[in-house]
């Protein structure tokens, strides 16, 4: 028997797709950058079959790569063709909310969406959010420790992991689901687990710590003339502003454009900088901190959001989804460095990327709050092999600020041969003795995070 044909017997015919049956989708992640199609899709429906495919694979030496909603940016979950793809789309469920403890169990192929509102309905928040909501799955937020958008309170998604079930490359299932905020027994492997990006084993399910579901929620657009009353409000929202939840900027090219392409004028003349500032309070409460920080002469102009619609109007314009249609081709980078060097970074890079292509779409926005900014950039024509020069470019100069080249999105491939921009080579070495132990075949999405 092929392994091929001991993986069909195992997981039926809903579980082992091969040839025509495998799903274009299969191919790539949402960078867009996979090409080939694996020669088999797995869709084992219990940590057991996932535990019996990666055995048959470890003694094959057969290549896996872990697929969740394929909503990551780095490519991490593309395949290559003589991998097999195994997705956790049928691994999905909660198998438990404990409210006294405050936290949800569920399996690793749960949508986001589908964690964050059975949270809700039980008075809970789901403690990660971010624009894929409707399509990633929890464990591929783990596999990439997601970031997103309330991360200032809520932190990263390892922050928000209380236990994990794992399947490594041999097959054996390393389970730790507790519930305990306090567990200081050995090396904690969960961080070991969250943002290795399925190289050294396979998130089965997780222990979510859920936070209590604000009461309310107040947002503000504040229009800001520099970049030091950007970090001065920072600042003053930290210490005066109660259940701070989301703190984002807009560089004022990125604001322009993405509020004209929504179709709105929230701020006609736009602002060097646009900053929504969200609270888990009453409205009031913003807006007698927005009082002070007028007061202050941090904030030239605000703009309180009365209904969701109008607090959705200010997220429409950061979350910018309509420019990827405008701009074709769009290269998009995901960056971090001391929040205070930010737009230090924003200029010298746009003054590097026109030098480089006179006419380019250069612009800023980004989750300010965790020093994390986003860069988006159009070189006139398209991107044809733009991407290299733009990411050396902007690489180069996170080395230079001592940033580093991945905030949220991870290093899959697009990012792998720029590992050493922010991490040193003992550290790429530690990186790879750790692979090596935990995965002696190499089989575990091969080719990804670390450099060849
Ligand atoms: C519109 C949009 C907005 C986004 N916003 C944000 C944001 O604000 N913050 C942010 O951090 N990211 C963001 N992302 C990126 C993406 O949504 C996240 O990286 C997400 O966590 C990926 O989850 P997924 O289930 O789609 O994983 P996939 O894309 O399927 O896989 C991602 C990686 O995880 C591995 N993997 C997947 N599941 C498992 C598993 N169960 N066990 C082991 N490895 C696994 C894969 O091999 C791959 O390396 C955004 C993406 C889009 C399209």
């Amino acid at each position: 028997m092929t392994l091929l044909d001991e993986l069909a017997a195992l997981l039926g015919p809903q579980g082992c797709l091969t040839g025509d049956r495998v799903p274009e989708a299969a191919r790539s992640d949402a960078s867009r950058s996979g090409r080939a199609l694996p020669r088999a899709l797995l869709r084992p429906a219990s940590v057991e079959e996932v535990s019996q495919a990666l055995a048959l694979c470890h003694a094959a030496g057969q290549t896996v790569v872990p697929q969740g909603g394929l909503t990551g940016l780095a490519g991490g979950a593309n395949p290559r063709a003589d991998d097999i793809a195994l997705s956790l789309q049928r691994l999905a469920g909660i198998e438990e909310i404990d409210r006294g403890a405050a936290t949800m169990t569920l399996k690793a192929g749960t949508i986001l969406q589908t964690a964050q509102e059975a949270a809700a309905e039980a008075g809970f928040l789901f403690p990660v959010d971010l624009g894929a909501r409707g399509s990633c799955t929890v464990g591929g937020n783990i596999a990439t420790n997601a970031g997103g958008l309330r991360v200032i309170r809520d932190g990263m998604t390892r922050d928000n992991v209380l236990g994990l079930e794992v399947v490594l490359a041999d097959g054996s299932v390393l389970t730790n689901l507790g519930k305990m905020v306090k567990n200081n027994t050995g090396y904690d492997l969960r961080h070991l687990f969250a943002g290795s990006e399925g190289t050294l084993g396979i998130v089965t399910r997780a222990v979510f710590r859920l936070r209590p579901l604000p009461r309310a929620r107040a947002t503000a657009l504040c229009a800001l003339e520099t970049y030091g009353d950007v970090l001065a409000f920072l600042a003053l929202a930290r210490a005066d502003l109660p259940g701070l939840s989301a703190f984002e900027a807009m560089w004022r090219d990125y604001f322009a454009l993405n509020q004209s392409l929504a179709g709105l004028r929230l701020f006609p003349d736009p602002p060097a900088f646009a900053v929504i500032v969200e609270a888990q309070a009453d409205t009031p409460v913003l807006e007698a901190f927005l009082a002070q920080a007028y007061e202050a002469e941090l904030v030239a102009d605000a703009l309180v959001a009365q209904t969701e619609a109008e607090a959705r109007d200010f997220w429409t314009v950061r979350e910018g989804h309509a420019m990827d249609a405008h701009l074709p081709g769009m290269i998009n980078l995901d960056v971090s460095m001391p929040v205070g060097r930010l737009d230090d970074f924003a200029r010298a890079c746009r003054e590097a990327v026109l030098a480089r292509f006179p006419g380019a779409h250069v612009s800023f926005f980004g989750h300010v709050g965790d020093s994390n900014l986003h860069v988006a950039v159009a070189v006139p024509g398209g991107a044809g092999d733009a991407d290299h020069a733009v990411d050396g470019i902007a690489y180069g100069l996170v080395r230079e600020f001592g940033g580093s080249v991945s905030a949220e999105h991870g290093i899959g491939t697009l990012k792998r041969d720029w590992l050493d921009h922010s991490r040193s080579p003992t550290e790429i070495a530690a990186m790879r003795a750790i692979k090596a132990a935990l995965d002696p075949h190499f089989i575990l999405n091969p080719g990804k995070v670390l450099p060849r």
